[in-house]
């Protein structure tokens, strides 16, 4: 048993992304299915999210969305998978936390970069020990690797604060990166 059930993917609501963005969080999607594990994601029918998840749910694997309810009207409902609605942006991000054990960050605007950077700077409090990978093509998020590198540089965050990401342009690679990573706090 791995320990690992649900993963959770943050990614781009935009439906303008490069087809290639678009066929990765496909990919991923299937991916995490074929292994057996839960989907869990932010709800609704755009972008890189609706992508991932309908592909993950027509190749039977399970899905869960967690989206505020001023956020439908926006992002939709995807009727075919279950969904917890909440009141609040926090509430969601708190609830994405909670039902997953890994996080893979596909290419993504500033709302996939807060909650990558939120999740990323728990962990370095130790709030939480979930292993996170930034999965994309062309490079996409090499420019916030550095961000993370000039930090430890210029002493803002420790030499250790790198351990808690990976990055990869591979979805087999990222999951099999979170089996080797995973901690079973119990
Ligand atoms: P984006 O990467 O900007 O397309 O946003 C991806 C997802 O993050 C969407 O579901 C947004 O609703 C959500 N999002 C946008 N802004 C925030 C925020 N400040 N905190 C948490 N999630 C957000």
């Amino acid at each position: 048993m791995s320990g690992i059930k649900s993963v959770c993917v943050y990614c781009g609501s935009s439906n303008d992304a490069d087809p290639a963005y678009i066929e990765l969080a496909q990919e991923l999607g299937r991916a995490i299915a074929k292994r057996g594990w839960r989907l869990v994601y932010g709800g609704g029918t755009v972008g890189l999210m609706f992508a991932a998840a309908e592909a993950a749910h027509k190749a039977g694997g399970e899905v869960l969305g967690i989206i505020p309810q001023f956020l439908q009207r926006i992002e939709g409902n995807y009727d075919d998978v279950p969904h917890i609605v909440v009141e609040t942006m926090h509430e969601r991000k708190k609830m994405l936390l909670d039902e997953s054990e890994a996080f893979v960050v596909l290419p993504g605007g500033i709302g996939t970069l807060e909650e990558a950077v939120e999740t990323l700077s728990w962990a370095k409090l130790s709030l939480h020990a979930k292993p996170m990978g930034f999965l994309s093509k062309n490079e996409y998020w090499t420019p916030f690797f550095e961000c993370l590198e000039k930090m430890v540089e210029h002493k803002f965050a420790p030499e250790s604060m790198l351990d808690l990401v990976f990055k990869s342009d591979d979805p087999e690679y990222t999951l099999d990166e979170f089996l080797n990573r995973f901690v079973d706090v119990g």
